[in-house]
């Protein structure tokens, strides 16, 4: 396992990075969140990180989450958990009660089962829509040209506000094209969260627009080949 030290140097390069990237395009770069995507880590690889004043974590798996969070959130109630893998809409339930942002909003079972749980909790995560902006099969999202009716039916059928769109670029195309094809979309609806950008392209993606980096192995090392983010498992 990565030491505590490295996770605590490591995060303080990625928050300057951060930064300069803000600054390179004449952001604030307290309107960029940066989503520390604990997935795979132990509760032992986090801690640095919570030590650090690090609150905003991403996690793929609800299980996962679901088996670390709450105790890690004893001590740190200000945490704030964003759910950045596929949901399975018979876990939304478990999902709106952890979670605090849900990322992966891409279908309309999915759409009508968190609209049910929000009604029934009471509990208001905040919503972004994947988009599939390269349009790859086995990757969730909308397709960009459904986004106008997906949002549509999920206001209007569903009841549900959504905040924003997020998107993961195909590993083999440089990725700022499709942040700009993100970008474009949520202006284009009056959206104002942009999920966009990991390790390797969330410089590209600040430059681009992005209110919401996720930022896993820059963090805390690499993980096993399983866990890329274009893992469907949920
Ligand atoms: C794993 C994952 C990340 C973080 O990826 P890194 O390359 O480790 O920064 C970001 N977004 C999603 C959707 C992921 O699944």
């Amino acid at each position: 396992m990565i030491d505590p030290q490295t996770v605590t140097s490591n995060l303080a390069e990625v928050r300057s990075a951060i930064a300069r990237a803000a600054e390179d395009s004449e952001r604030d770069p307290a309107g960029v969140a940066l989503i520390a995507v604990s997935k795979t880590v132990p509760p032992e690889g986090i801690q640095p990180a919570l030590e650090s004043g690090q609150r905003c974590f991403g996690e793929n798996y609800v299980q996962e989450a679901k088996a670390k969070w709450p105790a890690l959130r004893e001590s740190c109630p200000d945490v704030e958990l964003h759910l950045i893998g596929p949901l399975q809409s018979n876990k939304a339930r478990e999902a709106v009660e952890l979670f605090d942002v849900i990322h992966t909003l891409d279908r309309t079972s999915l759409a009508a089962a968190l609209g049910k749980e929000i009604r029934r909790s009471g509990r208001h995560p905040r919503l972004l829509v994947q988009v599939n902006t390269g349009e790859e099969p086995q990757k969730g999202g909308v397709a960009p040209g459904a986004v106008e009716a997906f949002l549509a039916e999920c206001r209007d059928v569903h009841g549900l506000t959504v905040s924003g769109l997020m998107c993961i670029p195909p590993a083999e195309d440089p990725p700022s094209a499709h942040f700009g094809l993100l970008a474009a979309i949520a202006r284009r609806h009056a959206l104002p969260l942009l999920s966009m950008g990991m390790s390797a392209d969330y410089p590209a993606a600040i430059q681009m627009g992005a209110t919401h980096v996720r930022v896993g192995s820059a963090i805390f090392g690499a993980r096993q080949p399983k866990d890329a983010a274009e893992d469907e498992k949920g």
